[in-house]
């Protein structure tokens, strides 16, 4: 139904209330009646928070190139605060400038699930309804560039930035070379944001339709037997691949204990080999982990349970788990990856109901419930 009814979901577009609508109404077929929706304003693309970066980044170079002194000063200045900005996109976390590109109107879907007796705990599963554009820049074709590539412009903005700032404080002239240098690698990332801005949205089957089917079949194993001490919520999120801003949202206004609180975000679940993500991250700066307990909790599962064919593994990876562990919550990330340890037609048209491998699927479904129910206990 999302791939093939809905098809492509872009971030705060219709189609990702269709999704947020076919759910509910999944949910409430089941007889789960405690369904909210929540409404959130957001950026529609990715391309509104790296563009303006790259391009202050030119500018800077631009400056330096023509205005003396205080060009080189104030383009030293925009080239670390482009720096500052993608260093925090990394995880996940909005930009200064993110109420001014908050235009368009997203929701999360959440379904409360109550346990036999007395709740002891919440334990979330997070599954983003959204959908990628084809992004050639994210991931990169050439898979092992990716971390590299996505550093460069932190690395390029903070030695520029502070190479400028130099040059104006003690009155030396930069040489055209370097600078022409500098203003091509902003070129490079101005020019591949524009042309994956023009990319058309993929259906996004794995990416992350794949998710939501896991939480909707939990949700009716759950409504069969619930567990015994937990309460479960599942948080269908908006918008995740425009920078996670549903789960942003969701906690904001939320504000659920972080003591009491498990969480398990789902992510690209229906290919390849099934992973527990032991270490996160898109390039070589900005790597986060999971919480310990639950990594330790999963690894008791994948032992009692072989046929799950679960895995610890480091994964390039970049999702809500950032945002939650930058609040400081307790949470970990299930993810297939391919005999490279990356995703699978990541961001690419090939993500589609077709490359879906229905066994990957059902062991992600069933690794989940074992994991709810290790948790539980
Ligand atoms: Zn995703």
């Amino acid at each position: 139904m999302l791939c093939k009814e809905i098809g492509p979901r872009p971030s705060a577009a219709p189609q990702e209330r269709q999704a947020a609508d076919a759910v509910e109404a999944t949910l409430r077929r089941m007889g789960i009646l405690d369904v909210q929706r929540q409404t959130f304003k957001s950026p529609n693309s990715i391309g509104w928070m790296t563009l303006p970066c790259f391009l202050a980044g030119l500018l800077g170079v631009g400056l330096a190139f023509v205005g003396g002194l205080w060009g080189r000063g104030v383009g030293g200045l925009l080239l670390l605060g482009s720096s500052v900005v993608i260093y925090r996109l990394l995880f996940a976390a909005p930009p200064f400038f993110q109420r001014w590109i908050a235009r368009w109107t997203s929701q999360n879907v959440i379904a409360r699930l109550p346990s036999q007796g007395r709740a002891e705990q919440t334990l979330y599963l997070v599954g983003h309804l959204d959908s990628q554009k084809q992004r050639f820049q994210f991931p990169p074709s050439l898979y092992w560039i990716m971390r590299a590539q996505t550093s460069l412009p932190v690395v390029v903005g903070i030695a520029g930035g502070v190479a400028l700032l130099g040059a104006a404080l003690f009155e030396v002239t930069v040489s055209p070379f370097w600078l022409g240098l500098l203003g091509a690698a902003y070129l490079y990332g101005v020019t591949g944001a524009v042309v994956d801005e023009f990319q058309p949205h993929v259906e996004g089957a794995n990416d992350n339709a794949s998710a939501v089917s896991v939480l909707l079949g939990v949700a009716e194993t759950l409504q069969r037997q619930p567990l015994e001490r937990s309460e479960v919520v599942l948080l269908f999120t908006g918008c995740e691949e425009v920078g996670c801003v549903g789960m942003e949202h969701y906690l904001q206004v939320t504000t659920p204990p972080v003591n009491d609180t498990l969480w398990i975000d789902l992510e690209m679940v229906g290919t390849g080999e099934l992973c527990v993500v032991t270490r996160h991250g898109i390039s070589y700066l900005s790597s986060y982990r999971p919480d310990s307990a639950l990594v330790e909790a999963a690894a008791r599962v994948a032992q009692r349970q072989p046929w799950l064919r679960l895995k610890g593994k480091a994964l390039v990876i970049l999702e809500e788990v950032a945002t939650l562990r930058r609040w400081g919550y307790r949470a970990v990330c299930l993810a297939g990856a391919d005999v490279h340890g990356m995703l699978p037609n990541w961001h690419r048209l090939a993500d589609s109901l077709e490359a879906i491998e229905p066994d990957t699927l059902s062991r992600a479904a069933c690794a989940t419930w074992e994991l709810l129910r290790e948790l539980d206990k």
